[in-house]
């Protein structure tokens, strides 16, 4: 495993490789929800590309941008128990260096759900994935759904701009009792981690009146509010949206998706499920 600080050290390696790329974008501080994505590049990629950076614009001045759990040497260690060839390990200054100008930004999609709580959230993320797409110039892209706007987001991105990566999308990992895996659960302190387990409780909840025959989703989310009031979780927004356009819905169906995000402490959690049967 090599690991690469310069922009163009790894497009000279990409460039020149044989073979396909996959292509992990993250900002450290791994879990099993990054090595899945990881394992499933190792599968189908012949180099297998792990980016390491918190990008700092796609955090507001009153985000937990210093407080982002960092550890490199132990992202470093699973990382090369699963064999990957290169960690790509930008920094600020060749990202953004001074006078930098230039933003990519989509419409409509980053208008709900994180992105009204968050409004100049997603144009950091499409901006820094632009960029980082260019510095690996990978084949496939590897995106977790635990992320669901930004998967959404990314996707069309790649759509309108013509990029040639795939976007491979894969499943929430979570802890043994549904909590979904993140960096930010290492904030989290003992009672706000106790109750954190009611968010999967809650959409637990949902999808069971939803297969019970319950199409009402107003309904639902006033229990679903109880439950995660009851935990102490301060409600960003719980909601049910159209999986393709992100638009609230208000009947349940087969194929949409309840996405919520909640504050426990400072900490803020998003967690999603599908309503399939
Ligand atoms: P992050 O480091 O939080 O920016 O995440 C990097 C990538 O890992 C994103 O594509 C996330 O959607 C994905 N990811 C984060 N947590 C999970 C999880 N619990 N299960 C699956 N993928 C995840």
């Amino acid at each position: 495993m090599k690991i690469i600080k310069s922009i163009e050290e790894m497009q000279k390696i990409s460039a020149e490789k044989i073979g396909t790329i996959g292509f992990v974008p993250t900002m450290g501080y791994m879990h099993k929800g990054h090595l899945s994505l990881v394992r499933n590049s190792k599968k189908i990629s012949d180099i297998t590309v792990v980016s390491i950076y918190v990008n700092p614009t796609q955090f507001a001045p009153n985000e937990d941008l210093s407080n982002y759990p960092r550890n490199l040497e132990n992202d470093f260690s699973l990382l090369e128990n699963l064999d990957v060839d290169y960690i790509f390990l930008p920094d600020n200054k060749m990202m953004y260096p001074q006078n930098y100008k230039t933003w990519v930004e989509i419409d409509d999609l980053t208008q709900f759900l994180c992105g009204k709580s968050r409004p100049s959230h997603f144009k950091g993320v499409t901006t820094i994935v632009t960029k980082l797409i260019n510095c690996v110039l990978p084949d496939f892209m590897f995106l977790g759904e635990k992320d669901f706007q930004q998967l959404t987001v990314l996707s069309k991105m790649v759509k309108d701009l013509n990029f040639t990566v795939k976007i491979v999308s894969c499943p929430i990992i979570r802890e043994k009792d549904g909590l979904a895996m993140s960096s930010r659960n290492k904030n989290l302190n003992k009672s706000e981690r106790n109750n954190a387990i009611c968010l999967w409780n809650s959409l637990q909840y949902a999808k069971n009146e939803f297969l019970n025959g319950e199409t009402d989703f107003l309904k639902v989310r006033d229990q679903m509010k109880k439950i995660i009031l009851s935990n102490n979780g301060r409600i960003d927004y719980i909601d049910l949206i159209d999986s393709e356009t992100l638009q609230s819905i208000q009947i349940m169906k087969k194929d949409c998706r309840l996405a919520l995000a909640v504050y426990f402490g400072k900490t803020r959690l998003i967690d999603n499920l599908e309503l399939n049967i």
